[in-house]
């Protein structure tokens, strides 16, 4: 005997037909001398009726929730009264005639049978999931998600390899590829005090290989970052990551939405309209306080600086920045404060607000606000104004985060995938801590050639062929033009305070090949983990990712990270430090 079809994919085509069925029991019930089994497969589940008459009947009275088992029987349609319109075979039941158990289960540490009968199911606390993944990735929702994702990765091939693209794998025991994390190192057994570091990403080997002459590359490769724990992150994560010589920066975009319109066509049937809208990183921060300004909603910043400078209100007159945003309705003393203490998490000083009210401004600092102030803001009755003055950055980034809080708590958000590019990054950014430059995106990325004259003098006006690909107000992806000549990458090192030795030693293959004669390339990576899980509209990337670690950067399931035995250091030359 086997297995004739997937038990999901029956339907009234099959009546009368005998087949062979293999699968999990998703439920059993007796009901008046039947048995009725849910048999499941990934397809799906179909009804099995087991009568009394039946050889099997003795075996399918013993059969508990997750057995194997295979069945074979008759297709029938079942009475009208019957049919189950919330699953796709609930036209028609198999009445069994042979039934051979091909495995006993325990009982599973949670149930996972309502998703697959169309039905909610019930919760269960992310640790308990992720120690008993295996049964985890049984539920309906978890395949549907493994399959979106590997309809993504495919629409990938099709379209990149139709567009000329070559995937190629680029190694993962490596040096360091800095992308301003930590790395992961794997020490080297045979020569002992080394030790290959996992990339945290494939930039150098994918810049080489456009100095090689392959011209368009693509990889889904694996990237390791070792960074402090963040709910949404994952020491290990995908991405689609690719290059191309002889492009400019409006090239790669092209390309790419096109790549992303032709994948939620192939993976959802949706259809987005191109181009893309771009905003200069400028423009996103003042107009949506973030450099991923999630466009699926409006109540964009007002920029009010001219109307307080130079006034009576001090803290107001003197800042560098004040931006105002409009609420469409009244909001209550306690949901300001929330809002400021959002607010402060982003640096705001405070919050400050007033109120239309029978046609004037009232309350909070209204008495504050110069008439003008209306003719540059439009404000209606009933509506709030709130407020934040200070540096440029900490202002419209607070002010920002107090839009998404509204846009969320007012179900300002509307349904759909909006995508934008971010363009003009600033090459540098100014490293508070350590008292210097630092690049913004990685430090292979290239100035704006027009900016060059001011790299030296003044670094914070360079910038950036850099830009970033945002879907619903995440960061899905980042790439940038590279640079080309070797004379310019070693001053950009220089700025970024990497001496020519250092660069030497920890670049020195990249500043070789780049003397080798490079083509004018660039390129970008998409987080693959973070835009599959949009596509599937889940909150979290452990949701589209088969096994994930845990928020703690453990992998409940295998016991990762774990000790080792003091043998196995021995060999590597290693050993543990008394703490
Ligand atoms: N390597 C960069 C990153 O992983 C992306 C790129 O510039 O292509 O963020």
């Amino acid at each position: 005997m086997r297995r004739t079809l997937y038990c999901g994919l029956l339907r009234e085509e099959h009546i009368g037909k005998t087949v062979v069925l293999e699968g999990w029991v998703n439920r059993r019930r007796d009901l008046g001398g039947l048995i009725f089994i849910d048999l499941r497969d990934r397809e799906g589940l179909v009804q099995v009726v087991v009568g009394p008459e039946c050889p099997c009947f003795a075996e399918a009275d013993r059969l508990r929730s997750e057995w194997v088992v295979r069945v074979e029987g008759k297709v029938r349609a079942r009475p009208s009264a019957q049919v189950n319109r919330r699953i796709e075979t609930g036209a028609v039941e198999v009445e069994a005639t042979h039934l051979e158990v091909l495995a006993e289960a325990k009982t599973p540490p949670f149930p996972i049978d309502a998703g697959w009968r169309g039905e909610e199911e019930p919760h269960v606390s992310e640790d308990v999931r992720l120690k008993h993944r295996v049964v985890d990735l049984r539920r309906r929702k978890l395949h549907h998600n493994l399959r979106l994702r590997h309809k993504v990765v495919a629409a990938i091939y099709r379209f990149l390899d139709q567009e000329g693209f070559l995937s190629i794998e680029t190694p993962y025991l490596t040096r360091s590829t800095p992308e301003g994390a930590r790395d992961f190192l794997v020490p080297s057994r045979l020569e002992p005090g080394h030790f290959y570091a996992l990339p945290q990403s494939p930039q150098l080997f994918k810049q080489m290989l456009m100095v090689a002459g392959y011209d368009r590359y693509f990889q889904i490769a694996r990237c390791f970052r070792d960074e402090d724990l963040r709910a949404d992150r994952q020491p290990d994560f995908t991405q689609l990551d690719l290059e191309m010589s002889f492009v400019s920066q409006e090239d790669i975009l092209k390309l790419n939405e096109r790549l992303a319109a032709y994948v939620l066509h192939e993976a959802l049937g949706v259809e987005v309209a191109l181009p893309f809208p771009r905003l200069s990183y400028a423009e996103a921060m003042n107009r949506y306080g973030s450099d991923k300004p999630d466009l699926r909603f409006g109540l964009e910043l007002q920029e009010v600086t001219e109307v307080f400078k130079g006034g009576t209100f001090r803290a107001f007159a003197n800042a560098e920045t004040v931006k105002a945003l409009v609420v469409p309705q009244p909001l209550s003393r306690k949901e300001i404060e929330g809002l400021e203490a959002i607010a402060k998490t982003k640096g705001a000083a405070g919050l400050a607000w007033a109120r239309m009210e029978n046609g004037i401004l009232s309350g909070g600092i209204a008495r504050f606000i110069p008439p003008s102030l209306l003719e540059k803001v439009a404000v209606s009755e009933g509506q709030t104004l709130l407020f934040v003055a200070g540096p440029w950055r900490k202002t419209v980034e607070s002010l920002g985060a107090v839009r998404l809080e509204l846009g969320r708590k007012l179900g300002l958000i509307q349904p759909g995938f909006r995508f934008l590019w971010v363009v003009d990054f600033p090459l540098l950014e100014w490293d508070e801590e350590n008292q210097r430059w630092t690049y913004m995106h990685h430090p292979f990325t290239s100035p704006n050639l027009e900016d060059l004259p001011l790299l030296e003098t003044q670094p914070e006006q360079v910038r950036a062929y850099a830009y970033d690909f945002v879907l619903n107000g995440s960061e899905i992806g980042g790439g940038s033009i590279r640079i080309h000549r070797r004379d310019l990458q070693e001053r950009v090192f220089a700025l970024l305070g990497i001496g020519a030795e250092e660069a030497q030693e920890k670049f020195g293959f990249l500043l070789e090949a780049l003397a080798y004669g490079a083509p004018p390339h660039g390129g970008i990576a998409w987080g693959l983990d973070r835009f599959v899980a949009h596509l599937a509209g889940e909150e979290s990337i452990r949701e589209v990712i088969a096994f994930p670690k845990n928020k703690e950067g453990k992998e409940p399931l295998t016991g990762a990270p774990a000790p080792v035995e003091e043998a196995q250091l021995a060999v590597l030359g290693l050993a543990l430090r008394e703490k």
